[in-house]
Formats: structure tokens, sequence, C-alpha cells
């Protein structure tokens, strides 16, 4: 019996659209007495919406399983004076921060979306307006800093590419409040009172779930669907301790080789 971290986007879904055999695997893992927490980057949608999504695809979960990166910037932004450039759906969860539009203590970057608000959340002005608070002395971080992410129509640029930019023109580093900084990783372990070498984390992204987790000491699987290539697995120094075809052969995997 382990702890298991599960990614939930390319792992349970892809925009929006079921991945095959997820909720009979997450009843397996839970049947074989492992304790599961979904751990998130998304950025688009609340804890509650996500897990009401997840238990449309037939995933038995409670919300409390759900650790998302919203939830880590309201801890560790909270009473802050805080410019947010995220989606206006996770607004609510920014619970305990201070949202301006100047003079602020840090700027948050949130990630992208598939919809059009995503022009105008990182439009030239609001990118503009966030250096110049960085300038000022304003604190930089992000909910992730992915480069992209999988899509129905594929590959979409991610909220990354802005971060990188806001970091090279107001020569700082941003705070990564989602995988893979270890403070995400140790929140979701501390909250299955669970070690990281016993532990497993299952994902799609090579660099956010895979090298994240293991940078944390944890072990991996990589799932071949979401955002997985053959070629960055090939290429790449990163090795997941497995892969699997898809979420539902995890169970089947972990009895064998675990
Ligand atoms: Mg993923």
């Amino acid at each position: 019996m382990a702890a298991i971290l599960l990614d939930v986007d390319g792992v349970f879904h892809v925009s929006g659209e079921p991945i095959a055999g997820g909720g009979e695997a997450v009843r397996r893992l839970r049947e074989a007495g492992h304790r599961l927490r979904f751990v998130t980057n998304n950025t688009t949608r609340t804890r509650a919406q996500q897990a009401e999504d997840l238990r449309g695809m037939g995933i038995e979960l409670d919300e409390e399983e759900l650790q998302t990166t919203p939830r880590a910037a309201a801890r560790a932004l909270k009473g802050k004076r805080v410019l947010a450039l995220t989606m206006h759906s996770i607004v609510g969860e920014l619970e305990g921060i201070e949202l301006v539009g100047e003079d602020a203590e840090a700027v948050l970057i949130g990630g992208a979306g598939e919809t059009p608000e995503t022009s105008l959340v990182f439009s030239f002005m609001n990118l503009a307006r966030a250096f110049h608070e960085l300038e000022a002395g304003a604190e930089l971080y992000c909910l992730h800093k992915n480069r992209w992410w999988q899509t129905k129509d594929g590959p979409l640029l991610d909220a990354g590419a802005f971060v990188a930019g806001l970091e090279y023109a107001a020569d700082t580093e941003a705070i990564v409040l989602g995988k893979p900084s270890t403070l995400f990783f140790e929140a979701a372990l501390e909250a299955l009172d669970a070690d990281a070498g016993m532990s497993w984390m299952v994902g799609d992204d090579i660099e956010a779930d895979v090298a994240g987790a293991q940078a944390h000491g944890m072990k991996t699987v990589l799932v071949r669907t979401g955002k997985f290539r053959p070629d960055a697995v090939e290429r790449g120094s990163v090795r997941p301790d497995g892969i699997v075809s898809s979420i539902a052969q995890l169970p089947e995997w972990l009895e064998q080789n675990v």
C-alpha cells in the first residue's frame, strides 16, 4: 500500500473528454488500500467544479482530495496586495488575498485557458502593468510555469511563456506555486501523512510531474496519454520508474512492480 499522487489533466481527461478506464482505476487503487490525492496545475476551474467534472467522468472523489494551485496561492499570499493575471473563474479561490490594480506587493500569473479570455488576461497592457509592479519591487509568483499543454485540438501555448518573459524583462525569478515546486508536493504528501520515498506520482508531464516528483524524492509513473511524447522520454535525461499506456493500466502495473 502506498500514497499515490494523481495528476488530472492528460491523465483522466483531455479538454474535458474522459480517458477510458479512469473511474475503474481509481476504484481498484482504493480497494488495494492505496491513499490517493489528485494534484492538478489546472488554473481555469474552481476546486468544486473540477471535483464535479471528475465525478461526471465516473471518478469517485471528495472535493478535499483535490489539491489545486489557486489554493496554494491563497496560502502563500494571504493578506498581501496582489496584482493577479488569472482567469476570472478562479478569483473566488484566492481567499484572503487583496486584489489590486497598482501598488502591489506581489504579481501573480495564472495559467492560460482554451477560451478567448486568455487573450484579455495576458494582454500587452496587463503584462506591461505587471512589469511595472515588478520594477517597483513587487515579487513575482506563478500558479505554474508550464510551457504548453495538450488540448483536443493539439498542443496549446501555456502561460509559462509569459512568466519567463516577465522574469527576463524584470530580471527576476518567479516563485512557482504548483507542480513541480517542492512546496506543492510537500503539501500533498502532508495531507496523506506520507513519506516521499514511499510515495508515487503519476502524470503525463515529464517535467512538472516526473522530474518534479523525483526532485522531491518520490517514485514516478508516466502515462502515455495527454501531453506524453515518446521523443521527450527517449531524448531527455528524466527516467520515470514506470511507463503505462494509460491510467487504466496503473493498478495492474503497481500490483506487479511494487
Ligand atoms: Mg497533466
